[in-house]
C-alpha cells in the first residue's frame, strides 16, 4: 500500500483532490479552519501545527507518506513550513499552484509586490475602492488617506479602515453579479490579489468591462520544490495507478 498522503487544504484544488483520490489512498487533509469546515472524504484536521517544528512531529506520529500542498497560493507560511519538515524527514512533497490569471489586452492591472506597495500606489488609481484581499491584509490599507473602501469578507468584523463598508461572501462569484455591485457602489478601482481560479476571476472580468482598474497584488515565490497547476497532475504524482514497491 502507498504511505499516507496528507493534504494541506482551504482552497477548493485541495477539496477537489481528496474527492479525486477517495477510497484509492488514505488522506488526511489539514485545514487551517478560519473559513469553515467542508464536508470532505477522508479524514480532516484542522488547526495549526505549531511551525514547521510542529509539522515535521505530525508527519512522524502520522506516518505521512507524501505531502500535497494545496493551500492558496498567498500562503506563503504554512508552505515554507511543509518544504521544511518534509525536506528534515525526506518525505516527497508536492505543490499544486492554480495558474496565474492571464492578462487580457483591455485588462488595466497595476501590479504590485505586496499589499504596502498597493497602499501606497492607491489613492492614484482611484477614490472608490472594492477590496478583496481577505480581513488579514486590510490593515495595510489603514494609512490610505482619502479612499472610500468598500470590503468583501468572509465574515464581517470591525476594520482599522476610516471610511468604508463591509459586504460579506464566499466564492464563487459570477462576473454580472460583480459587475452590478461595483456599478451599484460607484467602484473606480479594484484591489486584489493575483489568486487565479475560476472561483473569484468574477471581479476580474467585470473590472475589465467596466474599464475599471486592478491594483493586483502579486503571488510571493512558491518554496523551492515540485509544482503541478492542476488537480489531475496532482493524482498523476501520486501514481496510484501503479503496483507499491512495498511487500
Ligand atoms: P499562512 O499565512 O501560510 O499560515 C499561517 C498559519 O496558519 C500557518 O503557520 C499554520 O499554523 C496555519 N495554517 C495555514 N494553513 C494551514 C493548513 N492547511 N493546515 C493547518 N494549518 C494551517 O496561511 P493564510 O494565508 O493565513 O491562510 C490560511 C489558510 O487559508 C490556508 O490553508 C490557505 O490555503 C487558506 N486560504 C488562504 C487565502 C489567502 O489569501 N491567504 C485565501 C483562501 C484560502 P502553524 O504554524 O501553527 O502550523
Amino acid at each position: 500500500m502507498p504511505g499516507k498522503l496528507l493534504i494541506l487544504g482551504g482552497t477548493a484544488e485541495a477539496a477537489a483532490l481528496a474527492r479525486a483520490v477517495a477510497g484509492r489512498i488514505e488522506t488526511v487533509t489539514s485545514l487551517a479552519g478560519r473559513a469553515g469546515i467542508p464536508s470532505l472524504p477522508g479524514r480532516v484536521r484542522v488547526g495549526g501545527f505549531g511551525g514547521a517544528a510542529g509539522l515535521e512531529a505530525f508527519l512522524r506520529t502520522e506516518a505521512i507518506g507524501r505531502v500535497i500542498d494545496a493551500t492558496h497560493p498567498f500562503a506563503a507560511r504554512i508552505s515554507a513550513h511543509a518544504g521544511t519538515a518534509c525536506a528534515a524527514l525526506g518525505i516527497p512533497r508536492l505543490m499544486l499552484r492554480r495558474p496565474e490569471w492571464p492578462r487580457h489586452p483591455e485588462d488595466r492591472w497595476t501590479e504590485v509586490a505586496d499589499m504596502a506597495g498597493a497602499a501606497a500606489v492607491l489613492p492614484g488609481l482611484g477614490r472608490r475602492a472594492f477590496l478583496t484581499v481577505g480581513a488579514g491584509e486590510v490593515a495595510a490599507f489603514a494609512p490610505v488617506p482619502d479612499v472610500w473602501f468598500l470590503v468583501r469578507l468572509l465574515t464581517a468584523g470591525p476594520l482599522p479602515l476610516a471610511d468604508h463598508a463591509v459586504i460579506t461572501g464566499r466564492p464563487p462569484f459570477a462576473e454580472a453579479a460583480e459587475r452590478a455591485l461595483m456599478a451599484e457602489h460607484r467602484i473606480d478601482v479594484l484591489v486584489s490579489k493575483a489568486s487565479g481560479g475560476s472561483a473569484t476571476y468574477g471581479k476580474i472580468a467585470a473590472a475589465r468591462h467596466l474599464g475599471i482598474p486592478v491594483l493586483m497584488i502579486r503571488r510571493p515565490a512558491p518554496p523551492a520544490g515540485a509544482a503541478v497547476d492542476s488537480v489531475a497532475a496532482a493524482v498523476e504524482w501520486l501514481r496510484l495507478d501503479r503496483p507499491s514497491d512495498e511487500c
